[in-house]
């Protein structure tokens, strides 16, 4: 399926609303937990470690839906736990396809070819699966043999099948500049996916696995190096380019914690996806009541090693937007 033109055209008009609305805070992606089940258990997941009565919960469709609409947000991207678990997850994708959401449904691909069936293709709607190496490198992450060999059956059958798919792919301290290239170039130029989402892993403070995540300098110094000689440029990266330099160490950025919030089964929560103080019943509560100039590298030491993409690809966005030379790259990206 074609790069969704669509789709930025869309967020580009989306972008310019909100600036003759003189809206200084707005979502751009919403990340919804419709569940916290999952059928892996990954050592680096932060995700998965609630009591076994709250892993039985799933998020009824009209309240996940309710949340989108409320907040206006664009972009819908269905994380979890494992969203494929959920009964009802083709209603929730197909209620907010209807609303014209470009929803993204994250998976680590063992129910995928199960449900396939289940969904539709559509410029609205795209699989992200989670491939976080080769064979040997994502096993060792996801904790289990033979799941890269199923998430690349998937990923196969859903693109056989007129689907949009992307994947997603988080960096560890295992990984080098070789295992970064080479997972890359498999997805693009193997599988050929539409797109690929790549990030430094965040340090959950409940992950099982506190020795592996990487440190701001890093960060940097994996991507630079595996960024090297103009391979980014082949790559087909669902980022910003102003997010790729930020990954690089090429420039340094401030978090934008409201441009992606996150709404699970708690509510809304704060401040972002990936660290929890408090949740609100509604997504204005949220940005009324949340203190944003206390979060972000250098204000709060959850903050210092993180550069999620979920923090910072909102500002990068931004700074796009604020500048024709940087407009241009990304038009051009
Ligand atoms: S597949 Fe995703 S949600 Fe499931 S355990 Fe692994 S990281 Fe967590
Ligand atoms: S830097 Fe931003 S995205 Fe990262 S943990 Fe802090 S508030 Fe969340």
């Amino acid at each position: 399926m074609a790069v969704p033109v669509r789709q930025s055209a869309r967020i580009g008009a989306y972008l310019a609303i909100q600036k003759l609305r003189r809206r200084d805070k707005f979502p751009l992606i919403v990340e919804l937990e419709p569940l916290f089940q999952c059928n892996l258990a990954c050592a680096g997941c932060g995700k998965i470690q609630h009591p076994e009565h709250l892993l039985r919960k799933r998020m009824p469709v009209d309240q996940a839906v309710g949340a989108i609409e409320e907040c206006g947000a664009p972009m819908v991207s269905i994380a979890g736990g494992e969203p494929l678990i959920h009964p009802e997850i083709d209603e929730i994708v197909g209620q907010l396809v209807s609303r014209k959401k470009f929803v993204y449904l994250c998976t680590n691909g063992l129910l995928l070819e199960r449900k396939l069936h289940l969904f539709k293709p559509s410029p609205y709607f795209a699989w992200a699966v989670h491939v976080d190496g080769l064979r040997e490198r994502h096993d060792e992450s996801v904790c289990r043999e033979g799941v890269f060999d199923k998430a690349v059956a998937a990923i196969r059958a859903a693109k056989q099948a007129g689907f949009r798919v992307t994947t997603n792919t988080t960096f560890f301290t295992q990984d080098s500049p070789e295992t970064i290239r080479s997972v890359l170039d498999f997805l693009n130029d193997e599988l050929e996916v539409d797109q690929m989402m790549i990030s430094p892993a965040y340090a959950y403070e409940k992950a099982p696995d506190q020795d592996h995540f990487l440190g701001v300098q890093q960060t940097r110094e994996l991507f630079q190096a595996a960024f090297a000689g103009g391979r980014r440029g082949k790559w087909r990266l669902n980022h910003s380019p102003v997010f790729l330099d930020f990954l690089e160490g090429k420039i340094d950025l401030e978090c934008t914690p409201w441009g992606i919030p996150s709404y699970s089964l708690f509510g809304w929560q704060r401040p972002c996806y990936l660290m929890a103080d408090g949740y609100t019943e509604t997504y204005k509560e949220l940005l009324e009541t949340t203190d944003w100039d206390s979060f972000g590298r250098g204000k709060d030491p959850r903050c210092d090693n993180c550069m999620a993409h979920c923090g910072y690809e909102p500002t990068a966005v931004m700074e796009s937007t604020r500048s024709i030379k940087q407009s241009v790259r990304a038009l051009l990206a």
